[in-house]
């Protein structure tokens, strides 16, 4: 009848995007492509394994009925995986699901008799002479699913941790990689789930680490001569949380007993779950062979909250505490702390604290005095007009001047000075600081920036500008 697979699941998508979230469509739906149809069957492309499973755990049924109405009772849909590069150049395969069963991918919980077979394991972490000793898993129970707030901005990582407490080794986030800048919920999700796999399955080995006390416990065990009980302690964990992986860059030791210890997991479907500040791509002096494995599983960013997360987790908190706070305060703390939840928490605490030890109320004018303490930590990116205008007050001049074409020696190294400022504060590239100061070009900014740094290391008096400055625009 002239239908094709392209119109058919057009006609599925405009239905499943009037059941589900515009997010959830966006990032669940969007992505997939419809590739073959034939008689009562219809294919569609995903990115990647991981993408199936949460279709399959999340849409199935969804994804039923829009096919039904579209292809009859004995509709069909097959899914079609275009694999990343990570397994080798395997081909795409397909994968066919009938929609009444589920099928699986990803290889299952191998359960490794690891523990039965070698009961004579000597363990330097855990007390000797105790059998079935517990392996303390530490997790911290305050950092859990239920106070980890969703948003756009960290959904994919969020429903990535909740599918791995679900199935740990069973899905094919494995390892899950959850990476972010400062303070914005890795070690918070890591925990997370730590915390929800424990809960459902009391009999399964988490343990937290963070790559430094890893490190550490490394390096104990190689002066203790006992580097082999060590690996085999991690062998037998059975959910493995390393927090902070990129403290790993440069330490080669520490790199290859962790390459060992993760295959042997891996290789027997135990889970790891690692935390970053940087994505794999980005990790320096890591080996290899090691960040090709980062990248087996699924990477997730956690990424900047946007105004409304950043709202409820406010509010959230301040539920939590009992305290209650006006709607103006609460958004204008949302709107000035963006980019690291751990401040935001921090000036909430210090506003609460603030106003009940001095028995005043919680005012607007307070939370401004408060936020602008937290502002001046983040060091905030000064613009390059407001160099201009700091380095011409200081050498008592006005911004034309510094700006002008003279080549009075002075006027030229304030102009130089703002030069240097400009590249090292801002993130604005040589050409745009030539252009914003007196229309120069980039090699005249490059040299300023080179005729400063000499200077400032062979005359006093111009270190001493440059000290100066330096406090001015940073503090
Ligand atoms: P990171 O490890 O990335 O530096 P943390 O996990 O320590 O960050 O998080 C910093 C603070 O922010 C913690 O107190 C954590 O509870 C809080 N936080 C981060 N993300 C969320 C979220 N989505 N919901 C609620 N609190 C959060
Ligand atoms: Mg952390």
């Amino acid at each position: 009848m002239g239908e094709t697979a392209q119109s058919v699941w057009v006609k599925c998508l405009s239905f499943i995007q009037d059941n589900i979230t515009p997010q959830a469509y966006k990032t669940w739906f969007e992505p997939i492509k419809a590739v073959k149809l034939t008689d009562n069957a219809l294919s569609i492309q995903v990115p990647s394994k991981f993408f199936y499973e949460w279709l399959e755990e999340h849409y199935v049924k969804l994804l039923k009925v829009s096919l039904t109405r579209e292809l009859g009772d004995n509709a069909k849909l097959v899914y079609v995986i275009r694999m990343e590069n990570t397994y080798g150049n395997k081909q795409p395969f397909t994968e066919k699901i009938p929609s009444s069963q589920r099928t699986r991918i990803s290889s299952q919980d191998i359960d490794s008799p690891l523990r039965n077979k070698s009961p004579e394991l000597k363990n330097p972490f855990i007390i000797p002479g105790i059998r079935n000793v517990k392996i303390d898993s530490q997790l911290n129970p305050n950092y859990s699913f239920d106070n980890f707030l969703e948003g756009d901005s960290n959904r994919l990582a969020r429903n990535a941790g909740m599918a791995v407490s679900n199935k740990p080794g069973g899905t094919s986030f494995n390892p899950l990689l959850v990476f972010g800048g400062v303070g914005l919920g890795k070690t918070h999700l890591a925990h997370s789930i730590g915390v929800e796999v424990k809960d459902k399955y009391p009999e399964k080995t988490v343990l937290y680490i963070s790559a430094e006390k890893f490190t550490q416990q490394y390096i104990e065990s190689v002066k203790k001569n006992n580097r082999n009980d060590f690996i085999h302690f991690y062998q037998i964990i059975d959910v493995l949380i390393v927090d902070d992986i990129q403290l790993l860059s440069g330490k080669a030791g520490t790199q290859d007993v962790f390459f060992h210890i993760f295959n042997h997991l891996h290789q027997n479907g135990k889970q790891v779950i690692l935390t970053s500040d940087k994505a794999p791509v980005d990790m320096q002096d890591i080996e290899q062979r090691l960040l090709s494995r980062f990248k087996w599983g699924l990477s997730a960013e956690l990424q900047h909250p946007d105004f409304e997360t950043r709202v409820s987790i406010i509010k959230n908190k301040l539920y939590r505490d009992g305290v209650e706070m006006p709607e103006d305060i609460v958004e204008f703390l949302a709107n000035n702390i963006k980019t690291n939840i751990r401040e935001l928490e921090g000036a909430i605490i210090s506003l609460i604290a603030h106003s009940s030890f001095n028995k005043k109320n919680i005012t607007i004018e307070l939370a401004k005095k408060i936020v602008q303490n937290y502002v001046k930590h983040t060091k905030k990116e000064v613009s390059i007009e407001y160099i201009q205008k700091v380095v011409s007050d200081y050498f008592q001049m006005d911004v034309e001047t510094l700006q002008s074409k003279t080549r009075k020696r002075h006027i030229v190294q304030a102009r130089q000075l703002a030069m240097f400022f400009a590249k090292k504060l801002t993130k604005a590239s040589l050409a745009s600081i030539g252009t914003q100061i007196g229309k120069r070009d980039h090699a005249t900014v490059l040299h300023a920036c080179k005729t400063v740094n000499n200077l400032s290391t062979t005359d006093k008096q111009f270190k001493k500008f440059v000290e100066d400055l330096d406090k001015k625009l940073t503090l």
